[in-house]
Formats: structure tokens, sequence, C-alpha cells
């Protein structure tokens, strides 16, 4: 069964065309949901990416909504760039040098030019979940996943061992992260209508700042199996990112 829409468009500087692709939205309830707000659906995030960088000439550029006349479903007269030469910048995500070098993508397109605050929020959301990429899952290092017979020995110690490698660099990285936190909160707090539903209190978590995240969840009228969720990690004191359904 095919799984995603292809796509296709048009680099703004040398003309290259690229491939898109979009998961068939029939798809997107069976998706598997981060407390960080990450959407993967078979280890792809479904959020379009809107930041691209040419993969033939290295323009950097900003795609606000992939729609026409910008793209087109129709297969364009040359072969056009694969989706995976320009998705999250070719970066292979099944090793943490390329968890970092995404990071760095963030960073250096944060660094290199002052966007709206729309845009710099989506940017350092972005950055934001390319932290946590790097121990996102990390309750797998327990014994009970390979003993629950998902895995077998071999493929669940080296997951384990690129989760525990992963949690060394995000701590390394730390100061970067909660930088990046704060002034993704600071923007939040100035443009509520950008926030996804539990973001600001999910962000105080991940800050450790517990109490703070729990007086805000605990205004909140309704109680979700997200609320509930949180609050039972913020008990254990637990800043990490954690799958909420799948
Ligand atoms: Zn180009």
């Amino acid at each position: 069964m095919l799984k995603y829409d292809s796509y296709y468009f048009q680099c703004p500087n040398c003309k290259a065309w690229l491939e898109g692709r979009n998961l068939k939205s029939e798809l997107v309830n069976e998706a598997i949901l981060y407390s960080d707000g990450k959407i993967l659906y078979d280890n792809y995030i479904t959020t379009p990416q809107k930041m691209i960088q040419c993969p033939s000439c290295g323009h950097n550029y900003w795609v606000e909504k992939p729609e026409e006349p910008f793209i087109t479903t129709e297969v364009p007269p040359v072969i056009p760039y694969s989706w995976n030469t320009w998705r999250f910048y070719g970066i292979n995500f099944s090793d943490n040098k390329g968890k970092l070098a995404l990071i760095t993508h963030y960073k250096l397109f944060l660094a290199k030019s002052h966007y709206d605050p729309k845009k710099e929020i989506y940017l350092r959301r972005l950055l934001w979940w390319a932290y946590n990429d790097l121990h996102r899952n990390f309750h797998y290092v327990r014994l009970k996943y390979f003993l629950n017979g998902f895995m077998s020995y071999g493929v669940w110690a080296n997951y384990r061992r690129m989760l525990l490698e992963g949690e060394r660099l995000f701590i390394k990285n730390l100061k970067d992260f909660n930088e990046n936190l704060n002034r993704l909160l600071a923007l939040l707090e100035k443009h509520p209508e950008e926030r996804f539903d539990l973001e600001v209190p999910e962000i105080y978590r991940e800050l450790r700042q517990f109490d703070k995240s729990k007086s805000l969840l605990e205004n909140k009228t309704s109680r979700t199996h997200f609320t509930s969720e949180i609050l039972r990690h913020l008990k254990w004191k637990d800043p990490r990112v954690f799958m909420v359904t799948g």
C-alpha cells in the first residue's frame, strides 16, 4: 500500500526539481505522539519541513505552505532529487552522529538570520525535538523490552547502546537545550496562538521546573490521557520526553 502522496517543486535559485511526500491523511491516526508534540508515523515525522536546503546548489529557502502553485503533483520532465536527499537535510536518524548533525543544521539556521516570531518558533520547536531525538524512547534501555520478545538480543543491545550514548550527548548539550527551551517559552508566551495544547507545561517539565508545570496542569479544567501522563512523569521528577500514545 502506498502510504504517501508525492508532490514536486523547484528550487527558486537553481530550478532543480525536488520530490516531496505527504503522509496519506487516513493514516495520521496510526501515528505515535510524544510528549514534546512530535508525531511519528513509521519513523517519519508528520510535520511538514518548511526550511529546505537545496541538494543541488545548497541554497536555503523557506516553504510556508507546500501548496499549488509552488508545488505540483505532475511528474516533472527530469528526474527529481528524491525526498531522502533533502528531508532533514539528508541526515541519517539511525545513529547519533546524524542526530547531532540535525541539531547543527537548526542552530546554523537560527544563527544565520533573524526570523519573524512564527518562523523562529517553528525552528526552535524542531531544534527542541532534535535534541530530544538523542534520547527519545529511552525506556527501551530497560531489560523488559528485550524480554518481551519484540526485538532480538542483538537489535535490542545495539539500540540500547545508541540510547545510552544519546543520553550522554543530551546531558553534554543540556545548557544549549535549556537555552533553546527558554527562548521558545518566551516566544510562546507572546504568541499563545502558536502553542500546542499542553506545550507550555511540557516545556516546564523538561526544564525541570516541576512545580510550575504541575500548577499549570492543575489549572486546566479538562483532564486528558496526555495530562495524566505528564502528571505521572512529574511525580517521578522525570524530565525526559516520553511516548504518550503509540
Ligand atoms: Zn538549488
